[in-house]
């Protein structure tokens, strides 16, 4: 039961189960993609999530828009269990919360004029009915995300990529969402466009008191706009606290080492610095240990057998999951 306000996950868990052909056998594989994680994010707050490509951030955000189950945990919305809930009351539920991916021209129909995909959710929840109220709605949208008001008639594919995002933000905001993942939002648009998308997310979270759950591996926008960060390895948060501690001050091997990668950032994910041996996919896989500990240059016996907890780091605010973060930092 959880009592405060805010978009929660408690002790999210999702495991994906593959089969994959090695030689002439299939051999069956279990993917622990989220677990463990939880974290909580409050109105007017921006929670930044980071981590190399494949570390679980964007599985995540599907859990909690509740489009991936968890297989164990729980999300609340408020005081609200979303895990618990299915059919017209999800439904409902999941009105206040919304999500922006990185790709604009998958999230939109094709064949969908923008009046139709701005106001598509609020005719599903049939908030407006007439064809008048419709174009009325989509053109107060159009103004809110700074799009002139003929653009309702146009195709997704007769915009540009900032004037694409735009459209995914106005369907995003259109339903009055409290929360809003924004997973890599920017990530995918010219370097021009970035700065005023984050400005245009920055108003209306002012205005409107969204929070948000921020998935990046632009790690220079996190500290730009959120309040506090999580960094994921391999399924597992292994550090988290205010953004300021945790970037200027990073007490886990995996984030200083993320930190000094930020050179190498490229805009399709993070690469980590080459000196950092080994590939995340395997330690995906792990049950026991740490599951940095193939990349670690610090890791001992210990590391392989036993999980190091997140934990209040002794030195300074954040927490910490590494046996020796101590003695290392
Ligand atoms: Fe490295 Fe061990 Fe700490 Fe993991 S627990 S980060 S392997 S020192």
């Amino acid at each position: 039961m959880s009592e405060e306000a805010g978009l929660k996950l408690v002790e999210g868990v999702k495991y994906f189960h593959i089969s994959q052909a090695v030689g002439l056998k299939t051999v069956k594989r279990v993917i622990r993609a989220v677990d463990g994680v939880s974290f909580s994010t409050m109105p007017s707050e921006t929670v930044g999530l980071v981590g190399e490509s494949g570390c679980g951030k964007s599985t995540v955000g599907k859990i909690l828009m509740r489009l991936l189950n968890p297989d164990n945990g729980s999300v609340w919305l408020d005081d609200l269990c979303l895990t618990s809930l299915s059919g017209e009351a999800l439904r409902k539920a999941r009105a206040k919360m919304s999500m922006v991916f990185q790709d604009s021209t998958a999230a939109l129909n094709p064949r969908q004029r923008v009046a139709d995909i701005v106001v598509e959710s609020l005719v599903a929840q049939r908030r407006i009915k007439t064809v008048a109220d419709r174009r009325a709605e989509a053109v107060r949208l159009m103004q809110t995300v700074g799009l002139p008001a003929d653009m309702i008639y146009r195709y997704p594919h007769e915009l540009s990529g900032g004037q694409r995002q735009r459209v995914c933000i106005a369907r995003a905001v259109s339903g009055e969402p409290s929360y809003i993942v924004l997973d890599e939002p920017t990530s995918a648009l010219d370097v021009s466009v970035r700065g005023q998308i984050i400005s245009l997310l920055r108003d209306l979270q002012n205005e409107r008191g969204f929070g948000y759950l921020l998935i990046s591996h632009d790690i220079s926008l996190v500290k730009h706009i959120c309040k506090s960060v999580m960094v994921m390895y391999a399924g597992r948060v292994v550090e988290s606290g205010d953004v300021v501690d945790v970037l200027s001050n990073p007490r886990h091997p995996y984030t200083q080492i993320l930190l000094k990668s930020v050179l190498t950032t490229q805009s399709t994910g993070i690469q980590l610095a080459q000196s950092v041996k080994g590939e995340l996919g395997n330690a995906l896989e792990e049950m026991a240990g740490c599951r940095f500990r193939f990349r670690c240059p610090y890791a001992r016996e210990i590391c392989s057998s036993t999980t190091p907890e997140l934990a209040v780091h002794s030195g300074g605010n954040q927490n910490v999951a590494c046996h020796f973060s101590d003695s290392l930092s």
